[in-house]
């Protein structure tokens, strides 16, 4: 809108004179349009701030997985706009990037990647690269629990599913908002250290409620190896036919099923479950197999539907739980 009025003010002072005026008008000319540039300035329609306002000045921050937006939001407050390349029930590992992500992470003032390539080969750095847009990773500092498949021994990219290690994805995100706004750092760091208290509390509840299965029987089967991290973290043996990216490897060996199969027999295992972000189809037939009942859905690698319960990184982790312990205990 300034811009607008400037170029208005000079074409109505230009008009009357010649172009070839040119420096002859001098000093009067000049201090004409200065005066009327302060007015334009000074104008209540105009100012500076007014337009930024409308322009839409938040910084913003582009996040790869819903967990990683949930968590920027609880970090960044009002003072950023926090954008989500994954909707609700999207699988990360085999996610195809569209032209509109592309637009958004080129306006990014800062990108966010989970890292150790839950990413299907990279994506989303392949995109905050592609603009020149800097990158976090947010399990950068997790110790890593290993796995492997076809390639060898890999990191499970699958980290937030332990609530400390979702303080480091936390950590991770209030240090990037903090060095690209250092204005608001002390905000970004007060937030953190609540939901701090919030991820603290998450786990010592979830230790309560898994307590009530019995050691013994601890065995958590789903479609991937999502679940590693928790499994980790509550003494439960994470059992997958899948393996632990659903894009690496191609589809699933019967002799996998099977040994899943006999496994579940053998244990005595009461439910297994399915997942939001894949389809039924396989867990739905080992479970007829292995005559064991569906437990019921698990969010793993992308959290629920705006609405529903499991639409926050603490909600997902809540219902998950519920449903493991209804299925097991
Ligand atoms: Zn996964």
């Amino acid at each position: 809108m300034l811009k607008t009025q400037f170029r208005f003010c000079i074409t109505g002072f230009t008009l009357p004179c010649s172009a070839s005026a040119g420096r002859g008008i001098g000093r009067e000319f000049w201090f004409v349009i200065l005066t009327l540039m302060s007015m334009v300035m000074l104008t209540p329609t105009s100012t500076v701030a007014q337009d930024a306002a409308v322009s839409g000045k938040k910084k913003i921050v582009v996040c790869s997985t819903t967990q990683i937006a949930d968590f920027a939001r609880n970090i960044a407050g009002d003072q950023w706009e926090v954008k989500c390349v994954l909707g609700a029930g999207q699988d990360p590992h085999s996610y195809r990037t569209t032209v509109a992500d592309s637009r958004d992470v080129a306006g990014a003032d800062l990108c966010l990647e989970n890292g150790w390539n839950l990413e299907g080969h990279g994506w989303m750095r392949t995109l905050a690269e592609g603009s020149q847009r800097p990158i976090r990773t947010c399990v950068a500092g997790v110790k890593p629990l290993r796995t492997e498949d076809a390639t060898g021994e890999v990191k499970d990219p699958h980290a937030w599913m332990d609530p400390e290690n979702a303080w480091i994805y936390v950590k991770n995100i209030r240090d990037g908002l903090s060095e690209i706004d250092p204005e608001n750092a002390e905000l970004f760091a007060s937030r953190a250290d609540l939901y701090r208290y919030q991820l603290k509390s998450l786990k010592v509840w979830i230790d309560t409620q898994v307590n009530k299965i019995p050691l013994q029987r601890r065995i958590l089967v789903s479609h991937h190896d999502a679940f590693g991290y928790f499994c980790h973290a509550f003494k439960f043996q994470a059992r997958s036919p899948q393996g632990w990216s659903t894009a690496e490897l191609k589809g699933v060996s019967p002799a996998k099923q099977q040994s899943i199969v006999q496994m579940i027999r053998a244990q005595g295992v009461k439910s297994i479950f399915i997942e939001t972000t894949l389809k039924q189809e396989m867990i739905a037939a080992i479970a007829k197999e292995a005559g064991v009942k569906i437990g019921g859905e698990l969010y793993s690698d992308a959290m629920g539907v705006k609405g529903s319960a499991g639409e926050t990184y603490i909600g997902m982790m809540r219902e998950n739980v519920l449903t493991i312990v209804q299925g097991l205990k």
